[in-house]
């Protein structure tokens, strides 16, 4: 399996924030966000053949009894079945991050679901299979049937709440479960959307999540 990068932090957004946790990213990816903040998982992919083992053994030496599984998109890995159950040995909490346009049996304690609006979409090559890819109902409504989970949304601007509130409508989705956050990559930047996005949280009842990792580490690899 392709690994981009193993690394213990703490858990910056949705229901777990603020949690130590031992983050596992894979490398490679089926969507090409505009915006995407693991570019040397997605547009650059970068990164190692790991066994499983390996990764286990990596994942091990952090103290941390949460542990994340992300990319890219970790659902399209290679074994990452076979990993979802090592990472969850001995009592662990595994989130898998996903995009949830692909489902496999994985097991996981919380299906972390980041469906992608329409402001992640890119210019160029890429655009029309992004655009086609990004949001499958019947994968989405499969998870959520599933696992425990949670739905997080990239908004970018105010008008994102439309496509988004659609899609919650769609899914019938619990408002509770609904996490919204500010894209972007600097604290100016996210405060200002933040400023908005309470906002819609407050008229929804939906989650807000701030991307604490970001306001601790800098848009930083490893972190
Ligand atoms: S789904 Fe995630 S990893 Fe893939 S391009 Fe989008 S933000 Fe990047």
């Amino acid at each position: 399996m392709r690994i981009a990068e193993i690394f213990h932090s703490i858990q910056g957004e949705g229901a777990l924030v603020g949690v130590p946790s031992v983050f596992v990213r894979t490398s490679g990816c089926n969507l090409r966000c505009a915006w995407c903040d693991t570019p040397y998982t997605s547009w650059r992919p970068e990164g190692g053949d790991w066994s499983l083992e390996r990764i286990l053994e990596a994942a091990a030496v952090y103290p941390a009894r949460h542990v994340v599984l992300t990319g890219g998109e970790p659902m399209i890995a290679r074994g990452i079945v076979e990993l979802s159950r090592g990472l969850r040995r001995g009592g662990r909490h595994l989130t898998i991050e996903t995009a949830g346009t692909v489902f496999e049996a994985v097991e996981c304690d919380l299906m972390s679901i980041s469906p992608k609006l329409a402001n992640s979409t890119p210019e160029g090559e890429w655009g029309e299979r992004h655009e086609r890819l990004r949001i499958q109902v019947d994968t989405l409504r499969r998870l959520m049937a599933a696992y425990e989970h949670q739905l997080k949304f990239v908004l970018a601007r105010p008008e994102d709440a439309d496509e988004l509130c659609r899609l919650v409508r769609t899914l019938d989705a619990d408002p509770a479960r609904v996490v919204l956050m500010p894209e972007g990559v600097e604290t100016g930047v996210l405060l200002k959307r933040g400023a908005w996005l309470a906002e819609i949280c407050k008229r929804e009842g939906f989650r807000f999540s701030p991307r604490l990792h970001v306001e601790l580490y800098g848009n930083r690899r490893g972190t």
